[in-house]
């Protein structure tokens, strides 16, 4: 295998060798509602997870705005964190096992949840970029051990590029006599940023060509010249550290440039001939991941639904439980439509990035947009349910519906995903 043969390329090539030797095809993969016994077991056991571990620290962590570390090591003692699990999740050819386990896990609580899983996003842009040699380098030293947890941390947005990815100025030179990269730039927002043990950073090495001229970087752990700036106190999503990077001249070896020097020129060679086809290649690894961030919105949606649906059982006025009113019973009833009709959104998308298909009406996009706009708006209605204790802190509904807004916000926002479907399904070049 060429060492500049990426990750996702050697995936490929092993599911192509194994269709050959007749031992499986992902492709043919088929969806079916009914979960198959493996399923299943995962989602009990990250439920029991959630249930007995997560959710009675939620509203200690979300107070105390800081990385849940304990909690973070012991879903790393039971293999729920870290790269084996993540690789089993992963390799459900139907590709369900992957949103089942974040909806149970956010379920729990999003701020945790997300302190779990923002490890997979750096993890995921080494994946999708990198060689087997940099994939099993990094990998694990993005988790470290169980008894020594790390984290990692993904670094794209910057200050003036949020949406407008190509408008990223942090720079990265090749500096050919000491065959490093040499970064500099400021990131916004990053999940995890400046307490990860390995930061991949998106960085410009040729800025006339926009996004083509985009590579992704390896910051080592304990590189100088990586800084962390503010860290960012947020509407929701407390538990999950999210801050400011700062890159200052700072020096990485030429080996830490995902996929590698050489392939890097060919593909800055294309884009200069105006023949890169790696836009489309970007919006299918979009599509892809859309919706496993999608299934973490529904995990606070159903939570928020059951919560409510509880309380309006217990509660009485008027001499009666106020579920027997219609207002509040056809509310739950909508709540309960729309998260399971998310979840059927993100669960057919998800089965289709595990199974090569092609989104041609970005089918990743409207199972992250659904699932955001269900959540916070099943958590609004959960906080309408509970009355003036829902509106407390005394009260998880509350919480659940400040940790749902950012699902309309990142990996997209959802005038963005509007804009990536309606361009899918007319073809036209809508602004
Ligand atoms: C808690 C949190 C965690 C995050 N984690 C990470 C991380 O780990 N790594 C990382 O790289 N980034 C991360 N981000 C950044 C996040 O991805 C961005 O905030 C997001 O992409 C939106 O960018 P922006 O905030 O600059 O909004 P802007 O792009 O400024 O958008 C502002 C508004 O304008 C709208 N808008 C913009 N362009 C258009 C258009 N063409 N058409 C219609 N409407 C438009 C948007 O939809 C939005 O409503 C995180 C952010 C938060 C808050």
């Amino acid at each position: 295998m060429e060492a500049s043969t990426t990750a996702q390329e050697a995936a490929a090539e092993a599911a192509a060798a194994a269709t050959q030797n007749g031992t499986g095809d992902q492709g043919d993969a088929v969806f079916n509602l009914e979960l198959s016994q493996d399923q299943k077991d995962i989602r009990e056991w990250v439920h029991g997870f959630a249930e007995g571990v997560v959710r009675p620290a939620a509203h200690e962590w979300d107070e105390r705005e800081e990385t849940p570390w304990p909690i973070i090591q012991e879903a790393a003692k039971i293999g729920l964190y870290g790269f084996e699990g993540l690789a089993q999740f992963w390799m459900d050819p139907t590709g369900l096992t992957m949103p089942i386990v974040n909806e149970e896990l956010f379920w729990g609580d999003a701020g945790i949840g997300m302190s779990i899983m923002g490890t997979t996003l750096a993890v995921a842009a080494i994946y999708s970029s990198g060689t087997p040699d940099q994939l099993a380098e990094w990998v694990p030293q993005c988790f470290g051990t169980p008894e020594d947890p790390n984290v990692g941390s993904f670094c794209s947005s910057e200050p003036d590029a949020g949406s407008d990815v190509s408008a990223i100025r942090t720079t990265a030179r090749y500096d050919e006599a000491a065959d490093e990269w040499v970064l500099n730039g400021q990131k916004a927002w990053a999940t995890n940023g400046g307490i990860a043990a390995v930061h991949v950073v998106i960085a410009s090495v040729d800025r006339e060509l926009g996004s083509r001229g985009h590579a992704g970087f390896v910051v080592p752990p304990g590189t100088k010249g990586l800084e962390q700036g503010a860290k960012v106190k947020k509407h929701g999503l407390r538990a999950s550290h999210t801050a400011d990077v700062h890159l200052d001249d700072c020096r990485i070896p030429g080996s830490c440039l995902l996929g590698g020097k050489e392939k890097l020129d060919e593909r800055l060679a294309r884009a200069r001939e105006g023949t890169s086809s790696r836009g489309q290649a970007a919006m299918k690894t979009f599509e892809v991941s859309r919706p496993t961030v999608g299934s973490q919105a529904v995990g606070i949606a159903r939570a928020a639904y059951e919560y409510a649906l509880d309380y309006s059982k217990e509660r009485s006025q008027f001499g009666r439980p106020i579920v027997e009113n219609q207002a509040i019973a056809f509310a739950l009833a909508d709540m309960k439509v729309e998260i399971d009709a998310a979840r059927l959104l993100v669960w057919r998308a998800a089965w289709m990035g595990r199974t090569g298909k092609d989104f041609d009406n970005a089918e990743g996009s409207m199972s992250k947009l659904k699932a955001g706009e269900v959540a916070v708006w099943a958590t609004e209605r959960a906080i309408q349910v509970l009355g003036g204790n829902g509106y407390t802190r005394e009260f998880p509904v509350e919480r659940m519906h400040r940790d749902a807004k950012i699902y309309t916000i990142f990996e997209g926002t959802s005038e963005i995903q509007r804009l990536v479907i309606s361009r899918a399904i007319s073809g036209a070049r809508i602004k």
